[in-house]
């Protein structure tokens, strides 16, 4: 158990110094604050990697999500910049469909993710050559294909996926033995944790994704939008966090 850990370590390590040896200070990870995210931040920071930290703010997260940033700075120092989307976006869209639009169909639910996620990660994507995401190949059917580095499409950009090979039991042995910060959210059965009012708890044996978007019909629900492999409907495919 130990080696294989030790191997995972170096092949991630491996990974994110190869992506900084590419492209220097055109690289974000963009950090969704999940299990896996713990522990790039933590490889980011203990091994003094200089890789910049973003994570999307969308103004709708739950508390404990706010308390893990807060964790994270007083534990690493303020090593994560938190991105808003555009207010102006969401006042309008708040006036059109309402507080909780999202609920009321599909096309509400995706305007609402392009306006809170998708936009600002634009943004913060633009004029970089290269992201990093935590997105692990055993998280959904969906993922189970994750390469090392593959080339995203939408943004026009490299994509490294340094967490690909890790379990989720690989990340909680890691996250264990070095006491990392975490969501409490975790201990109350929440896997993939994003804004607080489309996520919720699942039972033993569901899809680790279906506490995302529950109410809406299971085609619809892939991805969130942050990682969609094709230009073919970027503001309008199911929309990670990574
Ligand atoms: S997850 Fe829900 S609240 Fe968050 S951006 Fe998407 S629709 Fe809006």
């Amino acid at each position: 158990m130990e080696g294989s850990m030790n191997t995972l370590i170096h092949e991630t390590l491996l990974l994110l110094k190869e992506a900084k040896h590419q492209h220097a200070d055109k690289l974000i990870y963009s950090c969704s604050l999940s299990p896996q995210g713990m522990v790039l931040i933590d490889l980011i920071c203990q091994h003094n990697l200089a890789i910049r930290i973003v994570t999307l703010d969308t103004g709708r997260l739950p508390k404990a999500t706010y308390d893990v940033m807060d964790a994270i700075c007083e534990r690493y120092g303020k090593v994560i910049d938190i991105c808003f989307p555009n207010a102006e976006e969401v006042e309008v869209m708040v006036k059109e469909d309402g507080i909780n639009g999202f609920y009321r169909s599909v096309e509400n639910r995706k305007r609402c993710c392009a306006i809170r996620k998708i936009h600002p990660l634009q943004k913060v994507l633009k004029d970089q050559e290269a992201w990093i995401t935590g997105r692990r190949k055993d998280e959904s059917k969906s993922r189970s294909g994750i390469q090392a580095i593959e080339d995203d499409p939408v943004y026009g950009l490299k994509k490294y996926n340094p967490m690909r090979n890790w379990t989720e039991k690989d990340v909680w042995a890691y996250i264990r033995e070095h006491e990392l910060p975490y969501n409490a959210l975790h201990d109350e059965f929440y896997v993939s944790i994003g804004c607080d009012c489309c996520t919720r708890a699942i039972s033993v044996g569901e899809d680790p994704r279906s506490g995302r978007w529950w109410w809406e019909n299971k085609d619809t629900l892939v991805e969130c939008g942050l990682h969609v492999s094709s230009l073919k409907g970027r503001e309008n495919k199911s929309i990670d966090d990574d």
